[in-house]
């Protein structure tokens, strides 16, 4: 990307701060400011029972991408108990320093305690990291904000794209920070709507910080050889880290494949008119394998199905093979947790509805009519395919 994109596009959507107009090309040119950073990209793990939750080998595929930009190193912060192998995981999608903070205390998440540990390693860091990168996850979403306080450093919350690249600050109302930037993190997100993609920066302090949805960003592929190091780190908690307990940890019971997990997802929404129309699309998800039924917020909110089916802003971010949207009218809300599916095939009456611009195949018609023969024509190919497999197999 070259330095001037940014500035264009920053023009355009107001990301730029500082209130005032980019500088003409004839400006003079701005004095370059480093600030301090020993430009390690640092993700902050995430273990459930020892198992590294998908969001963080995610992170690790970005945060080597901007490791690489900036020519810094990716490392991982790792918290909980027993997790030598777990920590070996990281390293194998990325990781080249893992720091490792393993006590029975950090077993279950707890934020004092985690919030404790990750800043009194960070706090040794002279200079500081340059980014800090969390999922923006229940965990991470309360976690974030508490390192970010502590290190009164700027987060982002929710991006869906991160880069590098030089920030100008032109803004005569700040004469101190007047200067050119480079090496910032750019925490890309939707904003008003998506009407706009806002770069967000926070050019001042190191660490920058950003948070991330699960299934944004593409995790490396595992590399078994890959060598990394495991550097174990302190546990030292205070008597006020202890002010909750965790008596019992009730999981729900995920029944059948996860939205997340699933390589089709039939969603629906409003359009299907009550909870019954949901029958219809599991009737076509199960023509699929690893399939499962998403929705749209609208509905689960009626109560027609349970929230962890609900897909978008507040639902879930899902990226299947194929994506098949059942009367839903494609609200920018609904459309960033699902716009990176593989293939997209929208039904709705409406031929203007805003689902049609991001579907690759679109189908004006009512979803009472178009999925019973999308079933019929599904199970009379598969009835097919499976006859002269068996044919072949008789031969
Ligand atoms: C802060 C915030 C967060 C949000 N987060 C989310 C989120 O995570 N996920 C999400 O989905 N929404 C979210 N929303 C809500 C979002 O703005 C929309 O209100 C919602 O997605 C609309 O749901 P819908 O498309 O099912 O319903 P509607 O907007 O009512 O659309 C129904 C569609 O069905 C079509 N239709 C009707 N009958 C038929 C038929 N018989 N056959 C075919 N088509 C038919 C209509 O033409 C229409 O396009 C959020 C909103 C806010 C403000």
């Amino acid at each position: 990307m070259s330095p001037e994109e940014p500035k264009q596009e920053a023009q355009e959507s107001g990301a730029w701060g500082g209130g005032e107009a980019a500088p003409k090309p004839d400006a003079e040119p701005l004095r370059e400011i480093i600030t301090p950073s020993n430009k390690e990209v640092i993700v902050i793990a995430e273990q459930v029972e020892g198992q590294i939750q998908p969001v963080t080998l995610e992170l690790l595929g970005a945060g080597r991408d901007l490791a690489d930009k900036l020519g810094g190193q990716l490392s991982c912060v790792l918290l909980g108990h027993q997790l030598e192998q777990a920590a070996q995981t990281l390293i194998q999608y990325g990781a080249e320093i893992v720091y490792l903070a393993d006590s029975p205390e950090l077993k279950v998440y707890r934020t004092l305690p985690y919030k404790r540990v990750i800043t009194d390693l960070l706090k040794t860091f002279d200079p500081p990291p340059h980014i800090l990168l969390l999922g923006s996850t229940t965990t991470g979403r309360d976690l974030a904000p508490r390192i970010a306080a502590f290190f009164k450093t700027g987060l982002t919350a929710d991006c869906t794209e991160l880069d590098i690249g030089p920030y100008e600050h032109t803004n005569k109302a700040d004469p101190d920070k007047l200067g050119l930037y480079p090496g910032c993190l750019y925490a890309i997100r939707p904003s008003f709507g998506e009407s706009l993609k806002a770069r967000i920066l926070g050019p001042w302090n190191n660490p920058q910080m950003a948070t991330t949805r699960p299934g944004v960003m593409v995790p490396l592929k595992p590399d078994p050889e890959r060598q990394g190091e495991i550097r174990h780190i302190p546990v030292n908690l205070l008597p006020e880290d202890y002010r909750l307990e965790v008596l019992e940890i009730v999981r729900e019971v995920q029944s059948g494949v996860s939205i997340a997990d699933a390589d089709v997802v039939v969603a629906g929404g409003y359009g299907l008119g009550g909870p019954e129309g949901f029958n219809l699309l599991k009737d076509l998800a199960a023509c699929f394998e690893n399939s499962a039924v998403g929705a749209s917020r609208k509905v689960v909110d009626a109560g027609w199905i349970p929230y962890s089916n609900q897909v978008g802003q507040t639902g879930k971010t899902v990226r299947p093979k194929i994506y098949i949207a059942c009367g839903i009218s494609g609200a920018i809300q609904h459309r960033v947790g699902m716009n990176k599916s593989g293939l997209i095939i929208a039904i709705n009456k409406d031929p203007d509805a805003p689902i049609f611009q991001v579907a690759h195949h679109g189908i004006v018609g009512d979803v009472f009519q178009v999925v019973p023969e999308l079933i019929r024509q599904l199970k009379s190919a598969q009835s097919v395919a499976g006859a002269s497999s068996s044919e072949k197999s008789l031969v």
